[in-house]
């Protein structure tokens, strides 16, 4: 980007000569945001174009040192310096322009048409859409042709004419005098800003600028097994390219809500299912809420808490083959009970009785620790199953929650 403006670089942004570097961003950002060209407001591209020249100086602190010590001179070449396009300083930029208008600055030579900017958008779904796909439709709003003027930016009866000063090439050769010699640059065009052509009476629909922002419905069909942090992209969808160039794409960025039943680990779902001490001891069956509604399982004789038992297919299906689908995990916690009536208390004491369970201990049969003995660790999932302690975490977080609820709702 060569330097288009003779006038003081902090001026430009507003800035005292001796700004840190973060009060240069920060400056460059508030006021690029103002003039950028897709701003319909407040945008001016010529403004814009020296804030970014004056901002592509002062954040860097070679460029920013030769300018305090020289001047303009001291950056237009021969100082060692740089000349014309510097790719780190327009990475840079084409970063913050993607952080704020979504898209990305292009630079380099201009070429007669230019590619429409990619657009992006967030698709929230809640947790059964994500599993079996849905269809969506979103609003989004993209740069077209302004219909006032069929995108030649002109007011009605004015054709674009061919720039004089650069003679329809959007470029033009500047000698400049430094005390080092003389130097030629190639620059984008002043008078044209480097389009090549010159509107006498602009559009007032579009100011000139031969494109309009406008809303704009897509339809999308979301695959089913889509999962968050997943993008689809939609070709052709985004801003339309300016004269007459290609649209840009449109990228869908998916989050999935989480749900209260299930637990996602890719194409597998994981569901906690409580049964009682006396259902685990002599088996039974139990409806299992699914993606698919409830099914019933059997929980066979003597289950112990924390089994997993599978529930084939009731996962989620593939994302890239759909007709292949994971298993739904279920992870029984056998519920000890905590509330016993006189007459369930005195069963468990004949059953403990019966089976010869020791409830207390002989006098010299006890450990002799003074201190009180730990309360016995409870098995849980955590201690079982240490394939993947994030979701083993996310089912021990869900079951903590739970059982708050369901004590809280006690009350
Ligand atoms: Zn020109
Ligand atoms: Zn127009």
């Amino acid at each position: 980007m060569a330097i288009m403006t003779n006038r003081d670089l902090y001026e430009i942004l507003g800035v005292s000569k001796n700004a840190s570097s973060d009060q240069i961003k920060k400056a460059f950002r508030n006021k690029a945001r103002h003039l950028h060209p897709d701003n319909m407001d407040s945008g001016d591209e010529a403004a814009f174009k020296e804030l970014a020249a004056a901002y592509e100086v002062l954040s860097d602190d070679n460029k920013r040192s030769l300018y305090d010590r020289y001047g303009h001179e001291g950056l237009s070449g021969g100082m060692g310096g740089f000349d014309g396009v510097d790719l780190g300083a327009f990475a840079d930029l084409s970063e913050i322009f993607s952080q704020f208008f979504g898209g990305t600055v292009r630079g380099g030579r201009r070429s007669t048409v230019e590619r429409g900017s990619d657009l992006k958008v967030e698709l929230h779904l809640d947790f059964l859409e994500a599993v079996f796909g849905v269809k969506k439709t979103i609003t989004i709003k993209r740069l077209e042709n302004c219909t006032a003027c069929s995108g030649t930016g002109a007011a009605a009866g004015h054709t674009p004419v061919k720039c004089v000063t650069c003679a329809g090439v959007g470029q033009i050769r500047q000698a400049t005098s430094t005390f080092l010699g003389q130097f030629t640059q190639i620059i984008t065009c002043p008078n044209c800003q480097g389009e090549g052509t010159r509107v006498e009476k602009p559009c007032t629909g579009c100011k000139g600028r031969a494109q309009v922002r406008k809303s704009c419905e897509i339809e999308l069909n979301i695959p089913a097994g889509i999962d968050s942090g997943l993008r689809l992209r939609v070709p052709n969808a985004g801003d339309y390219g300016k004269r007459n160039g290609p649209p840009g794409d449109v990228y869908v960025v998916v989050s999935v809500e989480e749900h209260q039943d299930f637990i996602r680990e890719g194409t597998t779902i994981h569901v906690r299912q409580p049964v009682s001490f006396s259902q685990a001891a002599l088996g039974c069956e139990i409806l299992v809420p699914s993606v698919e509604g409830a099914k019933t399982l059997k929980i066979p004789a003597g289950t112990q808490t924390g089994t997993v038992l599978v529930m084939k297919e009731l996962g989620v299906p593939n994302l890239n083959s759909p007709t292949v689908r994971g298993d739904q995990l279920v992870h029984v916690i056998v519920e000890t009970p905590t509330k016993l009536s006189a007459v369930e208390r005195r069963l468990l004491e004949q059953l403990a009785d019966l089976r010869g369970d020791k409830m207390n201990l002989e006098k010299e049969e006890k450990a002799p620790t003074p201190e009180k003995s730990e309360a016995p660790k409870h098995k849980s999932l955590k201690n079982k199953k240490q394939k993947d302690p994030s979701i083993i975490d996310k089912l021990a977080d869900v079951f903590r929650t739970r059982d708050d609820s369901d004590s809280s709702s006690e009350k």
